[in-house]
């Protein structure tokens, strides 16, 4: 609790202060200069008779009753909406106007302005009237009595979880793992088993150490497992319910399709509402995925808008993380086919001449090589190959004088492209070092891990 400045020091006169009064709640105001002793004393037995309540401002989060001259002065920032005890925003450094909220003098969160009726519980601490019990006892003695209930019953389902687990597990090894099957972890008993995963795509890998196994597997997000083809792999004898069961569109179970991919739909959608701000930069690069993604080597294209000095910032779009050639291709030669069909929208759909001012001072200010395609090495690359990209020409009602465009989204990203020179440069680019994408992993103790 900040230090009670003179203007909201304690008032003797207008507060009186009583255990079971309006001031009982003045317990934990060490701060003010005043004495407390009546407000610490033990409560009274207060089932022997009619409760005594008072009025309070309570914060919910810390469980707290304070009283208006104890509550924290908050500011609001009219830019940003940042509320805090300072007067100055500290993101956008305006002063802020005084907010209506009251602040918690505990957490300086703002609560609700309108009293609460509290009471003195029990064990002498104030809570809402409607948790108090007359019979007893306190309430946090009922809460933490409730709670050893729940961790008991937790503890007794994780283990008949584990019980079932075991008994449904069955051992293969690497090589004779298909996609559909599901990769398990016998120890983890947690009720989401982060670790159960379904395999959607098996690629077999000749290494000179021996043949390894690339899985890419789904349960919270895409992993790619790696293995020797002979390690022992624990896996779901049968599966009642698949980690992907109702994740993909349209409530189906999610494939390897669903991801690294790209799907080019050759239909004109001429009403595009909500895209991005075209892109005009595409970097792309080469270097080993992080472990979630086996360290295998994989070539990446970031999508973005490329600044006054030439590096791509702000938000970029992932087109395809790839540590598959083939899969790979597959994604290039969609873009392919986008890039020629955006060509030729924008023959038919030109953009109109702009006399917007600010677009004519970008234009004029643009660094040489703007649009260019860049390439970097990266030791690693510290994204996942993300969900499949939808693209489609078309054009958009915020962005109609300025022609066709190709809209690239999925789930996650939303980006806009108008240049298929730049794409198509990207493309050759990427394809010229699929043939670092060697399936061999640049640390090969993943393939040593647990899953
Ligand atoms: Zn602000
Ligand atoms: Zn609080």
């Amino acid at each position: 609790m900040s230090p009670v400045s003179p203007t909201h020091r304690y008032d003797e006169a207008k507060h009186p202060r009583g255990s079971s009064g309006r001031f009982a709640v003045k317990q934990s105001a060490e701060a003010a200069d005043v004495t407390l002793e009546t407000a610490t004393t033990p409560a009274p037995n207060l089932a022997m008779g009619p409760v005594e309540t008072s009025e309070a401002l309570w914060c919910e989060a810390c469980e707290e009753a304070f009283t208006v001259d104890d509550a924290e002065r908050l500011y609001e920032c009219g830019t940003c909406g940042a509320v805090s005890t300072e007067r100055r925003c500290e993101q956008c450094h305006k002063f802020m106007a005084r907010s209506e909220e009251p602040g918690c003098p505990h957490c300086q969160e703002p609560v609700e302005a309108t009293p609460v009726l509290v009471v003195v519980d029990h064990d002498g601490r104030t809570v809402r009237v409607e948790d108090y019990d007359a019979d007893g006892p306190a309430k946090k003695v009922r809460d933490a009595a409730e709670k050893a209930k729940a961790d008991e019953r937790a503890a007794s389902e994780a283990a008949a979880r584990l019980a079932a687990k075991r008994a449904n597990a069955a051992e293969g090894t690497a090589a004779t793992v298909e996609p559909g099957v599901v990769l398990i972890d016998p120890d983890d008993t947690s009720r989401w088993a982060s670790r159960d995963a379904e395999v959607l795509s098996v690629r077999h890998v000749e290494t000179p150490e021996g043949p390894i196994v690339v899985m890419k597997t789904y349960s919270h997000g895409l992993r790619t497992v790696v293995r020797r083809a002979d390690a022992k792999v624990p896996v779901a004898a049968t599966v009642a319910e698949y980690p992907t069961e109702d994740r993909g569109p349209n409530g189906r179970r999610l494939n390897a399709d669903d991801f690294g991919g790209a799907r080019f739909n050759e239909t004109f959608d001429p009403k595009m509402s909500a895209v991005s701000a075209p892109s005009n930069g595409i970097e792309v690069i080469v270097g080993s995925a992080s472990r979630s993604g086996g360290t295998l080597p994989v070539v990446a294209l970031m999508l973005g808008q490329r600044n006054h000095t030439g590096s791509i910032g702000g938000m970029v779009t992932y087109l395809g993380v790839f540590d598959d050639p083939e899969k790979a291709e597959s994604a290039l030669g969609e873009f392919e086919r986008a890039a020629d069909a955006l060509a030729a929208a924008r023959a038919e759909h030109p953009p109109a001449a702009s006399d917007d001012e600010d677009e004519a001072w970008d234009v004029a200010h643009r660094v040489a090589g703007w649009d260019s395609v860049s390439t970097r090495r990266n030791e690693f690359v510290h994204t996942e190959a993300a969900a499949s990209l939808d693209l489609q020409i078309g054009l958009s009602s915020w962005h109609r004088d300025k022609g066709a465009l190709l809209h690239l989204s999925n789930s996650a990203q939303n980006a806009a492209m108008t240049d298929p020179d730049t794409l198509r440069r990207a493309v050759a680019e990427a394809r010229r070092h699929l043939p670092t994408l060697t399936g061999i992993p640049t640390r090969p103790d993943v393939v040593d891990d647990k899953i």
